[in-house]
């Protein structure tokens, strides 16, 4: 493979489309070494057809606001590669939605779910539309309009999105009330993320928060160290974020910041239970502020506006918010404070190099975060039986795939001097699985 060829032709044929070409870049420096060691991959040309998303929709989803406007967004769906499973991953409403990112997020998120042991192919879809500040009945009318498009083209074994950042419960409900009016099918996969009486998951909601601290957990017991009493450092306070805060009191670390698109709230003493139930009514709020938990909890958090989480010193950063949140910058200062390990929802590159050169343990987004798409994997398999799990049950299941996508990684990322290259790790796995799979399946 000639990563630069590949490389070339694809910024040829996508030209801007940054954060796709980047994630590619990403993917194919760390699996060049093993790929060459695979003639038959080359052969059936695995590489320039995995890159691709099999197909992508782009719709118009048109609604109309409080004040009685027409409003026109645009909603989209990547359906990347199904050579392991039906297409599955999230939907995203955010205004900086473009094509771009969503391939970027697809591709990333079919290696993702090939980690997860679950037969899951990779998609992402979403739209421009921006959910800050909108009532209830705008966002219940916007996800009517989009699934009027959308739900053409998903199915329990053909496309099961869920939710992603904009996209929570409340969405979910929405799109599926709608879906199963349009299509007179009442197939309770169709979606996942939904409410525990119409299908859902116990522990979804909580599973991709859980999950990257179970794996957070293996990382550093792989070093030698225990996660009791590291001070963690998270952005966001979405779904992810109040997750991750959630399993990081009970295993006894301490939330010592959290950060929103204004700045940050340092919490010294560590985030308490009443601080994280209030994180989600944050997120309720559509209000995208931070600052409103200083304003709750005066004596607790401190809010510096225009600051992020990587200014308060920690042992550990969480990146639970956006993709490419994370700068070289940041993680310089995160190194300058102190901070020694970091497991991301994603960094830019620059981070991530620096990171790997400067001795702090990292591990990459499709790892870490792996746990909420895998349970909805759990969800959909509840789903095509008919019954539901305990939480027990679900929570065994899920911290056993952390363990094992974590061993997948050191098994692939194991270098000569005995650290683990987790990026390297993840990609190699969750390459190996989908080219196999596509190579077995012909050439289609
Ligand atoms: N959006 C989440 C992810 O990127 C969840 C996807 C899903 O559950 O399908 O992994």
């Amino acid at each position: 493979m000639n990563v630069e060829k590949i490389m070339a032709d694809l910024e040829a044929k996508h030209p801007g489309e940054s954060e796709y070409l980047q994630a590619v870049r990403e993917v194919l420096e760390s699996i060049e070494e093993v790929y060459n060691q695979h003639p038959e991959f080359e052969k059936a040309k695995i590489v320039e057809r995995m890159v691709e998303p099999e197909r992508i929709f782009t719709f118009r989803v048109t609604w109309i606001d409080d004040k009685g406007e027409v409003q026109t967004n645009l909603g989209y769906r990547v359906q990347f590669n199904s050579a392991i499973g039906p297409y599955k991953g999230g939907l995203r409403f955010h205004k900086a939605v473009t094509p771009s990112m969503l391939k970027f997020l697809g591709f990333e998120q079919t290696f993702k779910n090939a980690l997860t042991t679950l037969p899951m192919g990779g998609g992402k879809g979403g739209s421009d539309f921006d959910p800050v500040g909108k009532s209830d009945a705008e966002i219940m009318r916007f996800c009517q309009a989009f699934m009027l498009e959308l739900r053409h083209n998903i199915g329990p074994d053909q496309d099961i999105p869920a939710g992603d950042v904009g996209v929570g419960g409340r969405e979910i409900g929405f799109l599926n009330g709608m879906y199963q009016k349009l299509a007179r099918q009442y197939h309770t996969g169709v979606l996942t993320g939904k409410g525990m009486t119409w299908g859902g998951s116990i522990l979804r909601p909580e599973a991709t928060g859980f999950g990257a601290l179970y794996f957070t957990q293996h990382v550093l017991h792989t070093a030698g160290k225990d996660i009791k009493d590291k001070k963690i450092a998270l952005s966001g306070f979405g779904n992810v974020a109040w997750g991750a805060a959630t399993k990081a009191v009970e295993l006894g670390a301490k939330v010592v910041a959290i950060s929103g698109p204004d700045g940050v709230c340092e919490i010294p003493e560590g985030i308490t239970k009443e601080m994280i139930d209030y994180m989600l009514e944050m997120r309720a709020s559509n209000r995208n502020k931070v600052e409103d938990m200083a304003t709750k909890f005066p004596e607790k958090a401190k809010f510096t506006a225009g600051k992020k989480a990587w200014s308060i010193p920690c042992d550990i950063a969480l990146p639970c918010a956006f993709q490419n949140e994370l700068s070289e910058d940041d993680a310089k200062e995160l190194k300058a404070n102190g901070c020694w390990c970091c497991c991301e929802v994603s960094c830019q590159p620059g981070a991530i190099h620096f990171f790997q050169k400067n001795g702090v343990l990292f591990a990459p987004g499709k790892a870490v975060n792996a746990g909420g798409v895998a349970t909805s994997g759990l969800e959909m398999t509840q789903n095509a039986a008919h019954l539901s799990w305990s939480a027990k049950e679900v929570d065994e299941k899920l911290h056993w795939i952390m363990e094992n996508i974590h061993e997948q990684c050191v098994k692939f990322g194991k270098q000569a001097d005995g650290t683990i290259d987790y990026v390297k790790g993840a990609n190699i796995a969750g390459f190996m699985k989908v080219a196999q799979a596509m190579l077995e399946q012909g050439v289609i």
